[in-house]
């Protein structure tokens, strides 16, 4: 090693000048990176292919202005310098060195990081004089030389910058190395997308030089000084959070007391100049004000809110503004280019246009671009460059544009970007890592693994119980008696997903990043290829497939679990079974099983009596473990309703109400009891880094409203135990109204928390309680086709059997750290998830309406039940279309709802009196009262925004039900007509835009690049239970689509 002294003078992001004297020690020996490599490098991990035609090196300015392309997949070969990633921690800040470490890492792309600057060859020392960048220049240069030799002159190396001198002084100095600027259009003319974004960046950057330097905010702190002034006391850290209703910023304070979000904790900031350019997400650091300045929240109904929160009076709360920003949090956001009113600023070809994110957290963003005219009502993924203290805006570059605004297509890609949800096409590298199973090359199984399984073929009879016609089989069922009829055995045989997804393979890194599959209204986006989830890994009936399973040894008397064995298993399911002909063999009610239609009657009879005894003695068993939690007070909310059913087109013809049949509670109880007794094994085996999933017990104030309500009612709801919640629920029913205990259990499931995955080193053992299943332990095992935690769950089961035969489990599992930022990635994707189908509901909702007439269209008048009183208004549900929202009775000039004798609704001048179970207005009419649970009808119109989503307006009609006097179909039908109308006008729009397009220039190229499945949707599922999911969609997931029936 020599050792030697480097001096840096940088200045910083803030725009500070240091000097930093570093002791600096070159070696000969630092990796390449370069599987052409000559010389035995330890090039560990990631490195480069041989077969490209040259690497890539580029420059300083590059990689700091131009990251961002860099990110393409499609650019192969890069090497990036210690120089540059120096440069950009530098300059650019903590955030996107990150991303830049990050694309590093990712084994999707093609980069290596070479350290340039410690190879004893490639480091050049700073000469006198010579100014930063042209020494940063000399350095860079020199590694792509260093690297042309150290391959031996095998690959050409590229340097590519935007520095026309360093082009002049280095393109010729040696052979194989070339120095060129216009990299892209001379290596990759065709990346179309690369090239806009690239001429959006430069823009920016030019932009940028011309700013003007009056100032708009106060500077920043340095961060020394913010970091002294939080452990001081006299700073507070939280998040910035912006209210989606009221453009009323708060911060929300870390620590350990906000774990439920406590609003108390909240510190409150009020107006654009005291939020100092914190954006929604930020982390940043705030002074409070003097108390005479702190102000109250708003708390009157507005448009789409529904979480109730303290009562209405606004006490003044702790008030502050904002110092400093330790972290932006910024993403990409979508914006609308609005429509050319001539007033926007000009300079030279460009304009800079303020654009409006989608999200009416984000404030407007400026854009400069020479397509305003092309881009007026389109929809533009933009990213923030900086928001200067001399800038009343935030600077941004567009990334690509998604198409006209208003299109649906164009729609729930927005939904998609606004939630974090990348969902490419799975790639070439991925696909080849799974398994293939053609016809010519059918899948076989290994004989090595059906050794080492336990094999259940020739001695279970294993079965599986699912929605009709459903195509993932996750889960399978087993039961028998063995020790002469002493003793039970049950067995739950879930799909061995983790034989097939190596951990830390493509498919896994894709999978772990998606966390789950997503359901949108009209399509779902798998998280595993089809291969897997649709069929390798789907356990159809009658064929061999692998297994993880779980059985116990029951006493057939008491059903005390004797013994549990966990492992590796190869089934083949003798039968495939839907619910209603599961539940026909058990009702004794003559039914047709499929698999045994070809047989001979005595043999038929024999099969039929075997397969009636299984299901018989699952439903004893059943019975007793629903039994068991429920004393321990199991809850049931208000969790999945109804599902779809499609026909052979995969259409959806039906949203069904979820029969009561108690079959579907059978298979539920089963993969309950799977997955407490998988979240026991591996919690003991690996008390600190276990995965579970907990669900806190609620606030106590969240239930006031509820109780308050069904007190209203005649109802006592008791919320102080899970159990006395839900033997009180069971209680509060209206023999009249069916709705009314519909209403209080969606109360309630409002009320709750979310269930989350956790890391068992994280917490104490009294914190991993379950309270809505009413389990001490809970985890998820069953559906590792669309969860990645059940993906982790396997791992973490299989390394536990390793332990428990006495073999070294094989690696080194996952610490708790590692496996609780895994288990808030999880669970943070999930809310995102659940984001998007609400969302993606909402959009179709009002593509729907916004095609009719609400004065004239029939469709647009319903019947909607209320379901909490509000100071200006109500919230009501509207069970045929599955939609909430408030419905206004005072309006901006101060009239109030009024209504006639027939109980027609107008607006009239009056008055209005709130309590806490009615609302009242008097006007000249006389006084209108409306209570909880009233029926009203209401006329449902869409409110029309071109920048953000539109949303449905709810306007009273009559204070009595609506007269659809014929009984009702099944409630949903409205909601399945309303998804297949709206994707037929869609695809009608765009046969016509098709036609058209062939006459003017596509913007919306990149229309349907996302879109995997089309397959129609259980949007309506998880719509239900989008809230909280309380039954874990463990149930919601096995309804699954399904066929049409009839
Ligand atoms: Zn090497």
């Amino acid at each position: 090693c020599l050792q030697t002294e480097k001096i840096l003078h940088l200045k910083s992001h803030r725009g500070r000048k240091v000097r930093v004297v570093r002791e600096h020690y070159l070696r000969e020996r630092v990796p390449c990176y370069s599987s052409l490599c000559q010389a035995d490098c330890e090039n560990d991990g990631k490195v480069l292919p041989g077969d490209l035609t040259h690497y890539v090196v580029p420059d300083v300015g590059v990689v700091v202005d131009f990251l961002e392309i860099l990110e393409f997949r499609e650019l192969q070969g890069v090497v990036f310098t210690q120089t540059a990633c120096q440069a950009v921690q530098h300059c650019k800040g903590r955030r996107q060195y990150n991303r830049l470490r990050n694309l590093i890492k990712d084994p999707r792309h093609d980069c290596v990081l070479f350290a340039n600057e410690f190879q004893e060859y490639s480091y050049c020392p700073r000469e006198k004089g010579e100014s930063q960048e042209k020494w940063q220049t000399r350095c860079v240069y020199s590694a792509a030389v260093w690297y042309h030799n150290h391959l031996a002159g095998m690959k050409d190396v590229v340097m590519i910058t935007e520095d026309q001198d360093a082009v002049a002084e280095y393109s010729s100095l040696n052979a194989g190395v070339y120095v060129i600027s216009d990299f892209l259009q001379n290596f990759w003319p065709e990346l179309q997308p690369a090239h806009e974004l690239y001429s959006s960046i430069s823009q920016a950057l030019q932009e940028k030089e011309s700013e003007s330097s009056q100032k708009e905010y106060t500077e920043h702190l340095p961060a020394e000084i913010l970091e002294a002034g939080i452990k001081s006391g006299r700073y507070i850290k939280g998040t910035l959070n912006i209210n989606k209703h009221h453009d009323e910023a708060s911060i929300m304070t870390e620590g350990l007391s906000n774990k439920n979000n406590d609003p108390s904790w909240a510190v409150l900031v009020c107006g654009n100049k005291n939020r100092n350019r914190a954006v929604h997400g930020d982390t940043v650091v705030v002074e409070l004000l003097p108390k005479s300045e702190w102000r109250g929240k708003v708390t009157a109904l507005s448009e789409g809110e529904e979480k109730s929160g303290e009562d209405n009076e606004s006490k003044p709360m702790p008030t502050g503004r904002v110092v400093g920003i330790l972290q932006r949090n910024w993403r990409d956001y979508v914006v609308t280019f609005p429509p050319r009113d001539g007033t926007q600023s000009q300079s030279r070809n460009s304009q800079r246009i303020l654009a409006v994110p989608w999200d009416r957290r984000i404030p407007k963003i400026r854009i400069s671009t020479q397509q305003a005219d092309a881009l007026q009502d389109h929809r533009v993924v933009v990213r923030i460059d900086s928001w200067e203290s001399t800038s009343l805006y935030p600077n941004g570059h567009s990334v690509r544009v998604l198409g006209r605004a208003g299109e649906m297509e164009t729609e729930v890609q927005t939904i998609l970007i606004e939630n974090c949800i990348h969902v490419p096409p799975f790639s070439d590298a991925q696909l080849r890592e799974m398994p293939v199973n053609s016809p010519e090359k059918p899948w076989r199984m290994d004989p090595v693994q059906v050794a080492e399984r336990r094999d259940l073929r020739e001695t279970h009879l294993v079965f599986s119980i699912d929605p009709r016609g459903c195509e993932d089989v996750d889960d399978t069922l087993s039961v028998r008696s063995i020790a002469g009829g002493k003793l039970l055995e049950l067995g739950v045989h879930i799909a061995d997903v983790t034989h097939f997804v190596a951990e830390g393979s493509l498919t896994d890194l894709e999978a772990r990043i998606r966390s789950t599959t997503y359901y949108l209204a009209d399509r779902r986006y798998d998280m595993l290829p089809a291969v897997l989830s649709a069929d390798l890994c789907s356990l159809l009936g009658g064929v061999d497939r692998y297994a993880m399973s779980v059985m116990w040894e029951l006493d057939a008397q008491t059903l005390a679990v004797n013994k549990v064995w966990y492992g590796r298993t190869v089934i083949r399911s003798s039968y495939q079974l839907h619910y209603e002909l599961a539940q026909a063999l058990l009702n004794g009610e003559p039914a047709e099983v499929p698999e045994l239609a070809r047989l001979e009657p005595e043999e038929k009879d024999a099969k039929l009596a075997e397969l009636n005894q299984a299901l018989e003695t699952l439903t004893h068993v059943a019975r007793h473990l629903r039994a068991q939690r429920d004393r321990g007070g199991a809850l049931e909310l208000e969790g999945v309703e109804v599902r779809a059913q499609l026909d052979e087109q995969r259409n959806i013809t039906a949203l069904v109400p979820r029969q009561p049949l108690e079959v579907h509670e059978t298979v539920a109880e089963c993969m309950i009891y799977a997955n407490h007794w998988v979240a026991r094994k591996i919690q003991e085996t690996f008390p600190h880094q276990a995965l579970l999933r907990r669900h806190p017990p609620p606030r106590q104030e969240f239930f006031n409203q509820l109780v308050e309500s069904a007190k209203a009612m005649g109802f006592t709801i008791d919320t102080r135990t899970n159990k006395a919640l839900a033997d009180s629920l069971d209680r509060a029913v209206d023999p009249q109204d069916p709705l009314v205990n519909k209403m209080l259990r969606m109360m309630a499931t409002t009320a709750m928390s979310q269930a989350l995955y956790f890391s068992t080193g994280l917490e104490s053992q009294d914190q991993f309680y379950h309270y809505g299943l009413a389990l001490d332990r809970y985890t998820h095992f069953t559906s590792p086709i669309r969860r990645y935690a059940d993906i982790v769950v396997h791992r973490l089961l299989t390394a536990a059997i390793a332990v428990e035969r006495g073999a070294d489990s094989g690696r080194a599992i996952a610490s708790n750290k590692e496996l609780e930022e895994l288990a808030q990635h999880i669970n943070s994707k999930n809310r995102a998830a659940q984001r998007a189908q609400k969302l993606s509901t909402v959009l179709f909702q009002c593509l729907y309406f916004k095609e009719r007439d609400p004065q004239t269209d029939p469709q647009c008048v319903a019947d909607a039940i209320v379901y909490s009183i509000r100071n200006n208004g109500l919230l009501v549900y509207i069970p045929e279309y599955g939609v909430k929202g408030p419905v206004y009775l005072k309006n901006r000039e101060g009239q109030v709802v009024a209504a006639g004798e027939d109980g027609s609704c107008e607006w009239q001048s009056g008055s209005l009196r709130h309590y806490s179970d009615r609302i009242s207005t008097t006007s000249s009419c006389g006084t209108s009262t409306f209570r909880l649970c009233d029926h009203i009808t209401v006329r449902i119109s869409v409110r029309s925004t071109s920048s953000h989503a539109d949303s449905l307006n709810l306007e009273i009609i009559s204070n009595k039900p609506h007269r659809s006097a014929e009984p009702q179909q099944p409630h949903s039908q409205g909601r399945s007509q309303l998804v297949q109308e709206v994707v037929r006008q869609a695809e009608e729009a765009q046969q016509q835009a098709q036609e058209k397009a062939a006459r003017r220039p596509k913007l919306s190229r990149e229309e349907r690049e996302f879109s995997q499945s089309k397959t129609p949707n259980l949007y309506s599922l998880l719509e239900e239970v989008r809230e909280l999911a309380l039954m874990d969609l463990d149930t919601a997931a096995r309804v699954c689509v399904t066929s049409a029936s009839y």
